[in-house]
């Protein structure tokens, strides 16, 4: 039978790579929490394009500040001067507890300049070996799909096909202090480490953990690198996920939730002593700091400060996890998680989280596995409270269906 669904699918896997495996939905319409299918069925999304739609989707606000700038100015490059750079990076900064901010598109961007920053920090400042910049990750990480990114994750499927890769990383387990110092040479320049693992499997490391990477860092001047393009940004519950333990890093990588969920806009924020080591000409991006991104990105900032969404996720998280502990759910190992970035880990029998997240969207709710055997959940911010239990009992009743199916 030729479905609406089934064209547009049959179209896009033609003519589209096939890099994404997408769940059999065509969306059409979306409206804060809620999209809509070409068929006109109606699903809760708990995945928000990964904390990218934190502010729920065509958020008013930031649709209004949108169509304001499309009607005076777009984009300038950044051979010229333009107002909405000025105030946005002076808004981020302040709210980060930092000094200087380079604004790009999307978080892989992000991160190269962070990784570019820190290197240039190393022989100028630090004075390591010229061509020797030595930077550490953790297992497990997730920042983007550049060769030089790849060339440090630990995921086979990301980086297989892919070499010859890229110098001057090591990799060491994430939580664990004792291997970062071990790890730690003359030349070491930075750590680079995300607060919570997002695409690991949600990840939460051990209390204190971030206070003593950056305390382990300035001990031996390496630079503390934060990737919070999934975390920051109200998502775990404060402003960005380093607050919780009032560890501040020297750069911090923002991205997803700073463009609003309409625009890509990522940025890396650090403080004056490190920034200004690039010089003009040195790092750039023909659409970084445009001023329609800019122009979301202030509103998107706003939005999360006047409606106190931090506040909102960390309220928000505590009910929906201490619910889902409560409910006993056959098949879950664990429930955890920072505010509104939850992790469900199931049991082996369930045959991976995939198979909730598929007798989820026959219940109307959208959610992703993620590491086979965790599914996440990432409402919007701005979700109210009576739709997000609806989602919740979705997801119990969808866990109890796979469990009795599965479990002889
Ligand atoms: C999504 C993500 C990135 C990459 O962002 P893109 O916009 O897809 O390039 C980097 N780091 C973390 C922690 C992420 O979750």
């Amino acid at each position: 039978m030729a479905s609406k669904t089934q064209e547009v699918i049959d179209r896009a896997e033609k003519w589209g790579a096939h890099n994404y495996h997408p769940l059999p939905v065509v969306l059409t319409k979306a409206e804060g929490p809620f999209v809509w299918d070409i068929e006109g069925k109606r699903y809760l999304d708990m995945l928000s394009c990964y904390s990218a739609l934190s502010h729920g989707h065509r958020n008013p606000r930031i649709i209004a500040a949108m169509e304001r700038s499309l009607k005076t100015i777009t984009l300038t490059s950044r051979a010229f001067y333009n107002e909405p750079y000025a105030e946005f990076c002076e808004k981020l900064a302040r709210l980060a507890g930092l000094d200087m901010v380079l604004p790009m598109n999307s978080g892989a961007e992000a991160v190269e300049t962070a990784i570019k920053i820190a290197r240039a920090w190393g022989y100028r400042v630090k004075k390591v070996r010229s061509n020797a910049a030595h930077i550490i990750t953790a297992a497990g990480n997730f920042h983007g799909r550049t060769i030089s990114i790849v060339t440090f994750s630990t995921e086979e499927g990301y980086r297989a096909p892919f070499g010859p890769f890229t110098p001057g990383f090591s990799t060491i387990p994430y939580g664990d202090l004792d291997a970062l110092e071990k790890a730690i040479t003359p030349d070491t320049v930075a750590f680079l480490v995300e607060p919570i693992q997002g695409e690991g499997g949600i990840i939460v490391p051990p209390a204190g953990y971030l206070k003593k990477v950056v305390e382990l860092c300035r001990k031996h001047n390496v630079l503390a690198i934060f990737d919070e393009v999934q975390t920051g940004l109200a998502r775990t519950g404060r402003m960005f996920a380093f607050e919780h333990e009032d560890a501040k890093p020297d750069l911090l990588i923002l991205g997803k939730a700073l463009g609003g969920g309409i625009m890509p806009v990522s940025a890396t924020v650090g403080t004056r002593a490190v920034m200004e080591v690039l010089q003009p000409g040195e790092h750039g991006s023909t659409f970084g700091g445009m001023p329609l991104s800019m122009v979301v990105g202030i509103e998107a900032l706003d939005v999360l400060i006047d409606e106190k969404l931090s506040e909102r996720a960390a309220r928000l998280g505590e009910m929906a996890m201490g619910r889902l502990r409560d409910a006993k759910l056959p098949g879950v190992r664990e429930v955890r998680g920072k505010g509104l970035l939850i992790g469900i880990q199931y049991e082996e029998y369930m045959g991976g989280a995939h198979t909730v997240g598929e007798a989820l969207i026959r219940r109307g709710v959208l959610a992703k596995d993620t590491r086979v055997d965790t599914l996440r959940l990432a409402p919007s911010l701005t979700i109210e409270e009576k739709d997000l239990h609806e989602g919740l009992a979705a997801v119990e009743e969808a866990t109890r269906e796979v469990s009795a199916a599965r479990k002889h």
